[in-house]
């Protein structure tokens, strides 16, 4: 069995400000968070080995995508780093797995109680909505795993982003390693309790693998994102097949997923121009 792991940092035990995560003007708190990051990486692909996964896949996910220190993970496992990667925090998800976790993840923009929730960009998207469900970044990156037929398995992180993915993908096995108390608190566990935790959901969430299924949007999928600022707007229509659907608002609609969430990153990255 072959596993894929997408893993984020905002969802990390003891996470509760930007410094502690912000690898481009790394705050001295950034070293002791990266580690505990790669610990709790390190601490799921033990425990899917356990559970008798074989090959792992890391898609280092976070910032600048320049997180995973290999001297915290087996040598045997694969890992996709850096930034501007077409299929971003999914890149790579459509290479022949049998199952993926997201690590260190976290809320959607709009969650309340959700630790430095944002949909990858916070500047840029105020909402994404596909087929009128709000997304997160777990179902926008699950719907193009599940696109290729391979099921989310674990998801780790706060409370709220754990039970948001569970409303969505009931199957999905979660290991809770915090409660957020509001945006920029939280109350943790510590990180050896959370990597305990997720080594012991990571094997139950391998163990379990049968009984998950590949999270899949009915075509048509439209998507309607919603921007922070109407110049964002501006731009972001130009992108051929988009819309204006309100001032702050574009739309796309299409039968494949991954045109989908390539459009996406394209439309943030445009965004982003504009800040
Ligand atoms: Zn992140």
């Amino acid at each position: 069995m072959n596993v894929y792991i997408s893993s984020d940092m905002e969802g990390t035990a003891g996470v509760c400000a930007w410094e502690q995560c912000d690898a481009r003007k790394p705050h001295p708190e950034y070293a002791l968070y990266r580690t505990w990051m790669n610990r709790e990486i390190r601490a799921a692909i033990d425990g899917a080995r356990e559970g008798g996964a074989k090959g792992i896949t890391v898609n280092d996910s976070h910032g600048p995508m320049r997180n995973i220190d290999f001297d915290e993970q087996p040598a045997d496992i694969r890992v996709i780093s850096g930034n501007r990667k077409p299929f971003s925090m999914a890149q790579g998800a459509e290479g022949g797995f049998d199952g993926a976790f997201f690590t260190g993840y976290h809320g959607a923009i709009g969650d309340a109680n959700a630790t430095l929730a944002h949909t990858y960009s916070p500047g840029v998207i105020y909402d994404v909505a596909i087929n009128g469900t709000t997304c997160s970044e777990a179902t926008l990156n699950a719907a193009y795993l599940g696109w290729f037929g391979v099921p989310l398995l674990l998801v780790t992180g706060d409370r709220t982003t754990v039970e948001g993915v569970q409303a969505q993908m009931p199957w999905v096995i979660g290991a809770v390693v915090k409660e957020s108390i509001g945006y920029y608190a939280t109350d943790s566990i510590s990180p050896d309790a959370a990597q305990d935790l997720i080594r012991a959901a990571a094997r139950t969430a391998i163990e379990n693998a049968s009984t998950a299924k590949p999270f899949t949007f009915k075509a048509p999928i439209t998507m309607d994102i919603t921007l922070a600022r109407v110049e964002q707007a501006d731009l972001i229509e130009l992108i051929p097949g988009f819309t204006r659907t309100e001032s702050r608002q574009v739309r796309l609609t299409r039968d494949d997923y991954p045109t989908i969430l390539r459009a996406f990153i394209a439309a943030f990255r445009m965004g982003a121009l504009t800040l």
